[in-house]
């Protein structure tokens, strides 16, 4: 046949390439716009990459599509765009980053060729009352800032807003070849924001590394006010009729943030994370597409239809909550943020009180400039940290269950002086583990090599890696001895601050708290209505409670044990940001630490600055910033094959990339999850030029590898693990 058109589209699926299908007679379609088609028997919503695409291949063989999908916003070129990004750069597929960004939707039923003829009519009319409503946005916006530039006498306000206006017509040209304008309403954003001077001065280092095409890396002590920073850059891009992307590591610290943002941008403030509903977020997504916003999200945020881009912002840049480590694509948030602002051409302001050495590294090669803020707002607390070993207390009777003597102590001070405490354990459940008091048996989960932890307020045994639950029964099933819980959880801490504390109100945060009770327990806490707050990692972040006056971290241990070059930077991050949360409102402040590990160097990091003697540590031994790693990892029922079948592809690997240190196979510290045996193989590659011919060269040894071995389906890349 000829006269046909061809169009090529990403399925939701993990497919290495774009198919082709045909279009009905007259039918056209646009790039981005959903079509239904079938494939392998099913029908799928696939996303149209090429509109008018010319196949090299025996084009009679070719499917029609079956229907243009209804009532969807097309995906735009720009959301495609860093969807390549991802696809190219964390070596999976674009259909794997298509079902991230669009989670699976339902296929409704088969259409005509008449009614997708007739859906594009209706479709070309809502298009033209959009920009419509565009053009009117925009010539209200000029004209407040016409009249307000008739009132301002300062030249440098008069200069601003005619930037502004200059900006503002340039844009409304470009629409103007649309139709007539509908009314819409539209609002200025909101009161001012007063920064301090030292913020000020912040302020404007930035706005010049912006103006040089930098990014800028703020880095601000705890309670220094970043986020005023953040509003202040925020506002100008919105008042320049921009939007802006802020994203925060987890959306639990959002909630006091979004209500900030919501109070100084009631219009364009609006929310998004993966724990919303698809419904809502359906609607932020198009809320999004179609006006000015302000977006506090989480990493999935990036993947909303960004458009007219301002400012990026990531707080808390050096969380590594903003990596994905499953499902595919495992991606970086940060990373990808830098890169979608880049492709939208707009500035980004990334910051942290402890920067990643990554992002560090780029300051030192003169990509980011680094900008500081030492002041806190509030003025210094005067605070003081204390490291309590616990075998010492132990061994002089000091301790009461997992809390020293002196601790206990502190707390009924901090109490009685009506402040509040905040009490980090790293472990969630009642207790970690569960053990036989004459057989020595660790309860284990059947499907995963790890201990089982024990809910007590459930009464169940649950593995925190494949969610497998059994019922405690107390008796050993192997001897008949008496199982005990050992170590301690958030839930047993709690239960023994209850009975230390008995006047205190207390809570507990931490995952097993639903997002509802979150909310709650949060409100609470800020109000002072709970005097102690128990909770494992989240406490540590971004939270500004007024009146806490001492953190704690029980069992500190716990973060130093991980078998990961980065443990050391993480424990200290975590520990500077749970300092971080007391004393925010200046007066007396306590930080404290229960370790049996008191000598460890990064309590030592706490008082001093450790960047450049883990700079030169990571130097010394290859880790990243200075290289780049790459992870392989394989899973398989069938032990003895996958032992033999890694070492056969890390040989293979090595062979294909001589100049790459290829490692392992190894055992990760956990090598076993839900049935399946799990084996790594660390590739550590260079920071040069050769680092893309590299992974395309990995990508191609796998998938041969895969395909002679019959060994499909068993491997996963993660590219820069964190
Ligand atoms: P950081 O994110 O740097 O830890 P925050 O931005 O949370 O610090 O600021 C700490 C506290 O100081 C907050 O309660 C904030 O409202 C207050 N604050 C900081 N800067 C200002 C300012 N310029 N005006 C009013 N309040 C401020
Ligand atoms: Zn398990």
């Amino acid at each position: 046949m000829t006269g046909r058109t061809f169009i090529q589209v990403i399925l939701p699926l993990r497919l290495a390439w774009e198919p082709f299908y045909a279009l009905p007679e007259g039918v056209t379609v646009r790039l981005g716009e959903r079509v239904q088609v079938p494939f392998s028997g099913r029908t799928y919503s696939a996303v149209v990459t090429d509109p008018d695409a010319h196949p090299e291949i025996d084009t009679a063989r070719i499917k029609e599509i079956l229907a243009l999908e209804e009532g969807i916003r097309p995906v735009t070129a720009a959301e495609i765009r860093l969807w390549r990004f991802i696809s190219d750069y964390y070596l999976c597929t674009l259909g794997e980053v298509y079902l991230a960004a669009y989670p699976p939707r339902r296929i409704a039923g088969e259409k005509t060729a008449a009614a997708i003829r007739q859906r594009l009519a209706q479709r070309q009319e809502r298009e033209a009352q959009r920009s419509a409503a565009r053009l009117a946005r925009l010539q209200q916006r000029i004209a407040s800032r016409e009249s307000r530039l008739e009132k301002a006498r300062k030249d440098s306000v008069r200069q601003q807003l005619q930037q502004e206006i200059d900006a503002l017509k340039a844009s409304l040209e470009a629409l103007q070849a649309e139709p007539q304008p509908i009314e819409t309403p539209s609002q200025e954003p909101g009161k001012s924001i007063r920064l301090t001077p030292a913020q000020e001065t912040a302020f404007q280092r930035i706005q010049e590394a912006f103006a040089q095409g930098k990014n800028a890396l703020l880095q601000g002590v705890t309670g220094s006010g970043k986020t005023e920073v953040y509003l202040k850059l925020a506002q100008d891009a919105l008042a320049a009729g921009k939007n802006v992307l802020y994203l925060v590591p987890e959306i639990a610290m959002g909630y006091q943030l979004a209500e900030r943002i919501r109070r100084i941008f009631p219009e364009e403030a609006c929310t998004y994370s993966s724990g919303q509903t698809p419904a809502d977020r359906r609607q932020t997504a198009d809320r999004i597409a179609e006006g000015s916003y302000i977006v506090l999200g989480t990493r999935s945020a990036l993947f909303l239809p960004h458009h007219d881009l301002g400012l990026v912002i990531i707080d808390e840049e050096h969380d590594t909550s903003y990596k994905q480590d499953s499902p595919t694509p495992r991606y970086q948030g940060r990373d990808c943020a830098v890169v979608l602002a880049a492709q939208h051409g707009c500035p980004v302001v990334l910051g942290s009180a402890t920067p990643s050495l990554e992002s560090l590294y780029n300051c030192k090669i003169g990509k980011y400039a680094l900008v500081t803020l030492k002041e806190k707002y509030y003025g210094d607390a005067d605070e003081d940290i204390e490291i309590i070993d616990t075998q010492a207390e132990r061994r002089k009777r000091g301790m009461e269950g997992h809390f020293s003597s002196k601790l206990v102590l502190r707390i009924r001070q901090t109490l009685a002086q009506g402040r509040q405490v905040i009490i980090l354990r790293a472990r969630r459940a009642y207790s970690p583990a569960v053990q036989c008091d004459n057989c020595g048996e660790i309860r284990r989960c059947p499907h995963c090599h790890v201990a089982l932890s024990y809910h007590q307020d459930k009464g169940r045994l649950v593995c925190h890696y494949c969610g497998h639950t059994e019922l405690f029964t107390e008796t050993c099933p192997h001897c008949g001895g008496t199982l005990r819980p050992i170590g301690a959880g958030t839930q047993k801490i709690e239960e023994e601050a209850l009975a230390l504390f008995p006047d205190a109100a207390i809570a507990r945060l931490d995952s097993d708290t639903t997002p509802a009770q979150t909310i709650r327990i949060i409100e609470s806490f800020e109000s002072g209505a709970t005097d102690i707050l128990i909770g494992t990692q989240m406490l540590a972040k971004g939270f500004d409670f007024e009146h806490v006056a001492l953190t704690v971290i029980l069992q500190a241990d716990s973060l130093l044990s991980l078998d990961d070059f980065r443990a050391d930077e993480k424990a200290f991050q975590l520990l500077s940001q749970l300092r971080g949360r007391s004393g925010r409102r200046g007066g007396e402040s306590h930080f404290i630490i229960q370790t049996s590990q008191p000598q460890h160097p990064v309590y030592q990091m706490l008082t001093g600055s450790g960047a450049e003697s883990q700079f030169a540590e990571r130097k010394e031994f290859c880790y990243p910033p200075f290289t780049r790693i790459i992870e392989l990892m394989a899973k398989d029922e069938n032990e003895p094959r996958l032992e033999t079948v890694t070492r056969k592809l890390a040989a293979a690997l090595q062979q294909a990339l001589p100049d790459v240190s290829v490692c392992g196979p190894y055992a990760p510290a956990v090598d076993k999850v839900s049935g399946k045996h799990i084996r790594h193989i660390r590739l550590t590659l260079a920071r040069d030029a050769r680092l893309k011919a590299h992974k395309e060269t990995l990508l191609a040894t796998m998938q041969a590898f895969c395909r002679d071995n019959h060994y499909d389906g068993h491997l996963g890349i993660n590219v820069d693990p964190a």
